[in-house]
C-alpha cells in the first residue's frame, strides 16, 4: 500500500471529466487500496481518483466519524446518481484538495446510486445525510466539479487565491 500525493486546487486535472473504468484487475484493486489509505491518513471521509492524478471514474469513502466506530470503507467504480430526493440538506463541506477551507453547500438529502465493485459487479444503494453529501461531492470530482463551484464567485476566487498562495509556499519548502 502506498500513500498517494493529493493534488491541491487549482490543478487542471481537478477540472477534467474522468474516463469510465473498463478493466477490473489487480491494478484497480491496488489503486483503491492506496486511495483508502491516503484518505484515512489525511484524514478525510472521501477521495476521488482525479485527486491523486488518476483520471478514472473511481472513488472511495467512509463516513463513519465517531471515535471507535467500525470503519465502513466503500469503493465505487463508475458511480452514477439514478435518483435524488426533492428534500435538500445543507452540510459544511471541505475537500482534501482544498485544505483548511469549508463552506455550506446545499444538495439533495438522499440519493440512490448505482456503481460497480472491484470485480465489476453491479451494485445499488440509497445514501442519506452525510453519506449522501459525500457521495455527491465525490461523484462531482469525476466530472471536474469542486464544492467551491457551488459558492458565489467572490468567495470561490478568495479560496482559490488562498490555495495559490499555499501552493507557492509549499513549492518553496
Ligand atoms: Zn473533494
Amino acid at each position: 500500500m502506498t500513500l498517494r500525493h493529493i493534488l491541491i486546487h487549482p490543478d487542471p486535472r481537478l477540472k477534467k471529466t474522468c474516463e469510465p473504468v473498463s478493466t477490473f484487475d489487480k491494478g484497480l484493486a491496488a489503486l483503491a487500496d492506496d486511495m483508502l489509505a491516503t484518505m484515512y491518513d489525511a484524514p478525510g471521509i472521501g477521495l476521488a481518483a482525479p485527486q491523486v492524478g488518476v483520471m478514472d471514474r473511481l472513488l472511495v469513502m467512509d463516513c463513519v466519524k465517531e471515535e471507535g466506530g467500525t470503519p465502513e470503507p466503500m469503493v465505487l467504480v463508475n458511480p452514477q446518481v439514478v435518483w435524488e430526493s426533492d428534500e435538500r440538506s445543507v452540510y459544511e463541506e471541505g475537500c482534501l484538495s482544498i485544505p483548511g477551507q469549508y463552506a455550506d453547500v446545499e444538495r439533495p438529502k438522499m440519493v440512490r446510486v448505482t456503481w460497480q465493485d472491484l470485480e465489476g459487479k453491479a451494485q445499488e444503494q440509497e445514501f442519506d445525510e452525510l453519506w449522501a453529501t459525500c457521495v455527491q461531492h465525490e461523484i462531482d470530482h469525476l466530472d471536474g466539479v469542486l464544492f467551491i463551484d457551488y459558492l458565489k464567485p467572490l468567495k470561490r476566487q478568495m479560496i482559490t487565491r488562498k490555495m495559490q498562495k499555499l501552493k507557492r509556499e509549499q513549492a518553496r519548502e
